[in-house]
């Protein structure tokens, strides 16, 4: 069976804690590889590598950092199908959606190659006689990233590209759920010219992820995955006194108006919904269409939508729509809530309960679930399921509509389908949610913008990737500085004013 490691200052080594994870395949529900859980031990040496390499990392110039971001793309290209393969194979999403997870990383390494300009600081000139004030942003030190199952290239590239780009060294605590990529991005940023010790990976669960909290010399805490974890990792870090950004859960909306086109509607939200098996966090799970002739029209419409999905594994070719769900307990929750569903009285209008794949019958594949006349106050409204179940929740007015994605406790996307400008220009002003589309389900914002929630779907400040990722992973100096020639004779006693 195959044994995963940590990668510490350039080498795969399996650490000391004795302790390991069973990584699954999804699609058979078999185990295909074990990977160790590190425990302080490994996070005390990572951080010591860390520290030691980040020195030299920091004076390298921001355009020769730049170039082994610029040569890393050029490796990820190069491997992409092996990248691609190896997270289908432990992930479950089918190829394509596998590509388009390394690529959406990509970005924003392209984007971080731009670090020359993006870290050029502000200067006045002549503040006051003789005096020039500056500001540079100068990196952190040692910054830390804990990141969720369902991105396993994605994430971890929008965490540690910006930091390296920015002159940090970075310890990645991936998903043990989804091991292999990350490991891999680390030896291929090390094969593009990264020192050794700059980016490291460390497997782990609670026991890691505290002992990297609890570290002195780790200055700042990137986390993405659910909320309660959010919630604890950004609460611990904060009282450590790091730098802390925390991305957690989701209920995304996606609101249909009377005068949408219905049927481009009905294809949004199936993609959407059901893409991923529904693990995405801007997935849509809440349809909400405005009056009931809506609301029976977009049924109508999705349910031969639905019955036509092809799930599958990702071996079984293009034309699969979605794979498994990540975990045999992740399955059984699902299966819980959809049965909580139907004893809250909520209408099963496609039921995927007794989806069985021949040959896979192991695996942890979930048939797709449509559920009608779901109301706010159910569970599988209030909970975010992550798996292929969309709930129809009627409305009778736009203002009714609004107020529903505004009272979710989540905030990470939603969306609206209309034609009317005026309607959708109200909604992207008075909604209290991070991303918005127009007539678009997954507004997932691209490299050169940042990516964030409100609400409870963030713990922190700053978004992800774009300029808010150079003002994470740096911190502002300012500099006033006089020259002899603009200086009075005697001391000054008050508080400067320049005039
Ligand atoms: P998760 O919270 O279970 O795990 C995320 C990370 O935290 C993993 O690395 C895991 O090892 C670690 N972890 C788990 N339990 C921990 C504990 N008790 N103490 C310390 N660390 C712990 O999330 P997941 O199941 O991997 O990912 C799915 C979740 O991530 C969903 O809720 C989804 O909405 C969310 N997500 C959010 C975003 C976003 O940008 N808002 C993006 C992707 C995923």
């Amino acid at each position: 069976m195959q044994e995963f490691s940590h990668y510490l200052n350039g080498t795969r080594v399996q650490g000391s804690s004795g302790r390991y994870a069973d990584v699954m395949n999804p699609a058979t529900g078999e185990i295909q590889a074990q990977v160790p859980l590190a425990n302080s031990t490994e996070v005390n040496q990572a951080v010591e590598f860390a520290r030691k390499a980040q020195v030299g990392w920091s004076a390298v110039n921001p355009q020769r950092r730049a170039r082994v971001l610029m040569k890393f793309v050029s490796l990820l290209h190069e491997n992409m199908n092996s990248l691609a393969t190896n997270l289908s194979r432990e992930h479950g999403k089918t190829l394509p959606d596998a590509i388009g997870d390394v690529q959406r990383g990509l970005e924003v390494v392209e984007y971080c190659i731009g670090a020359p300009e993006l870290l050029k600081g502000d200067f006045t000139n002549s503040a006051g006689p003789g005096i020039d004030l500056f500001s540079m942003r100068q990196p952190l030190g040692v910054s830390a990233g804990i990141t969720p199952f369902n991105f396993p290239a994605m994430i971890p590239m929008w965490m540690f590209a910006p930091a390296l780009a920015c002159g940090n060294a970075f310890i990645l605590k991936p998903s043990e759920r989804d091991p292999s990529v990350p490991l891999m991005l680390a030896e291929l940023m090390e094969q593009a010219g990264a020192p050794k010790g700059v980016l490291q990976v460390l497997n782990g669960d609670k026991d890691c992820v505290d002992a990297i909290l609890q570290h002195p010399d780790i200055q700042s805490i990137g986390f993405v995955g659910s909320t309660p974890i959010a919630k604890y990792i950004y609460a611990e870090s904060a009282k450590a006194g790091k730098r802390v950004q925390c991305f957690g859960g989701a209920k995304n909306h996606m609101i249909v108006m009377p005068d949408a086109d219905l049927d481009q509607a009905a294809d949004a939200l199936v993609g959407a919904g059901y893409g991923a098996a529904g693990e995405r966090c801007m997935a849509i799970s809440v349809a909400v269409p405005v009056g009931q002739e809506t609301a029976d029209k977009l049924v109508e419409k999705l349910i031969p939508r639905i019955d036509k999905l092809k799930v599958g594994p990702y071996t079984a070719g293009d034309d699969v729509d979605y794979g498994p769900v990540i975990t045999a307990a992740a399955k059984k929750n699902i299966g819980r809530l959809v049965q909580t569903g139907l004893e809250q009285g909520a209408k099963l209008v496609v039921d995927g309960r007794d989806f069985k794949l021949q040959g896979y019958e192991d695996g942890f594949f979930v048939g797709p679930h449509l559920f009608d006349h779901v109301t706010s106050e159910m569970d599988i409204y209030r909970t975010e399921i992550f798996g292929p179940v969309l709930s129809t929740v009627r409305t009778n007015s736009y203002e009714q509509a609004l107020s529903l994605a505004m009272d979710h406790e989540f905030g990470n996307g939603v969306a609206i389908f209309t034609r009317d400008g005026d309607t959708a220009r109200d909604f992207v002003d008075r909604v209290n949610v991070g991303m918005v589309g127009v007539n678009v389900p997954i507004p997932v914002p691209l490299a050169y913008h940042t990516f964030g929630g409100w609400k409870k779907s963030v713990f922190g400040d700053l978004n992800q990737h774009g300029p808010d990722a150079f003002r994470f992973y740096t911190r502002t100096k300012t500099v006033t500085s006089r020259w002899p020639s603009g200086i009075k004779e005697g001391g000054e006693f008050t508080i400067p004013i320049m005039e």
